[in-house]
């Protein structure tokens, strides 16, 4: 299996890429380097002869077609995608182009790919589209979480764009037969992740004692899942799911934004105290709450867990803990980019 991976040197595709390649698996990474990407997340994969870097957009047809028939490409794994909610509100044009414009040129890509192939290789070819839990919406504190069927209600132009992304690759499974599947996510942490984001901006910004900054009164619920076991459950996905299916994934771990910031701020007193004792608590500051913030996420995972036996394990807790410790022994990798973002 070949299994091509775009945005493979963000967050969570990097994760993808050194899943695959710890298991033998032949890896095409491609990716724009946008600000999100950076080729320090696949640093560890250098040198490994199963594991390729192309540098591309995903809105460029041409190249994507020239890579998938260089490398014989069986898994199009494809996690491309301007990601961050507070910058599709400040800046939305970059997330049409990407998630909308740039995913259905990579499906005509794909299905031209695809109709090309042998019998047998076409037999094991797949598109698998990564999304999120975003594109449903919001809920109530006490409505049963989202799930496969749950309508679509996108509120932010982020999930809009992702909620789009979905349809097309529905479009495209039921209108040409491309072989697709659709995994949506609740949120991830873990290593490498971009500075920006709320669990890596809030652990950085309390080291460097600033003060760390909470959205409204900190009561927006989010499920969270560690990115290595996302990383496992999209490969089981990819290469067990069933086409034309959709499979909702999460950590079944719901946490307040103010018990996801005290328990970094735990993490951190006892991994890397303060010199004068405090806690790191002393430096929460609420801010004016992102424009149209959900209230909270939840989804239920229940599918995956029956059909391809993938469930969680890591508590969210132990999971901070070792991403704090990460962060505190990687300084070298967020640093220039912290630099560049603040
Ligand atoms: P990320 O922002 O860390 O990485 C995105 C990657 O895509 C970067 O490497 C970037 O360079 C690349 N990229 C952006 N535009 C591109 C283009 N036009 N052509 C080629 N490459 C391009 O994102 P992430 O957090 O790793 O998320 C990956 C995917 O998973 C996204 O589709 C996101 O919607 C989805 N998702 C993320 C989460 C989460 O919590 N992070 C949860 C559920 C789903």
């Amino acid at each position: 299996m070949t299994y091509f991976v775009t945005g493979g040197a963000g967050f969570i595709g990097s994760a993808v890429a050194r899943a695959l390649i710890a298991r033998s698996e032949t890896v095409v990474v491609y990716d724009a380097l946008t600000y999100a990407g950076s080729l320090t997340t696949l640093q560890v994969l250098k040198g490994q002869p199963n594991f390729h870097f192309v540098k591309g957009d995903i809105r460029d047809a041409d190249l994507v077609g020239e890579t998938l028939r260089a490398h014989q490409v069986t898994k199009i794994m494809h996690l491309a995608a301007e990601s961050h909610v507070d910058r599709s509100i400040s800046g939305p044009d970059a997330f049409i182009q990407t998630n909308l414009v740039g995913t259905a040129s990579l499906l005509n890509a794909a299905l031209a790919y695809y109709r090309s192939l042998t019998p047998e290789l076409a037999q094991q070819f797949r598109f698998h589209h990564i999304s999120t839990d975003e594109v449903f919406g919001d809920l109530g504190p006490s409505d049963p979480p989202f799930h496969e069927g749950t309508p679509y209600a996108p509120h932010s132009p982020y999930s809009a764009s992702k909620a789009g992304s979905d349809f097309l690759v529905d479009a495209w499974h039921h209108t040409y037969g491309l072989p697709a599947l659709i995994t949506n996510c609740s949120n991830n942490y873990g290593p490498y992740q971009f500075p920006e984001k709320l669990i890596p901006r809030t652990l950085i910004r309390a080291l460097q004692g600033l003060d760390i900054l909470v959205f409204g009164k900190g009561e927006n619920v989010r499920d969270w899942l560690h990115v290595e076991e996302h990383a496992e459950a999209l490969i089981l996905a990819v290469d067990q799911g069933h086409i034309g299916e959709r499979y909702a994934i999460g950590g079944n771990e719901e946490r307040t934004n103010n018990q996801v910031v005290a328990a970094i701020c735990a993490a951190l007193d006892e991994l890397c105290p303060r010199m004068d004792g405090a806690s790191y608590r002393k430096q929460i500051t609420y801010v004016t709450d992102r424009a149209g913030h959900d209230r909270r996420y939840a989804i239920s995972a229940q599918k995956i867990a029956n059909e391809l036996g993938w469930s969680p394990s890591v508590k969210f807790e132990d999971g901070i803990k070792s991403t704090v410790q990460w962060y505190l022994e990687n300084e070298n990798w967020w640093r220039s980019l912290w630099n560049e973002t603040a």
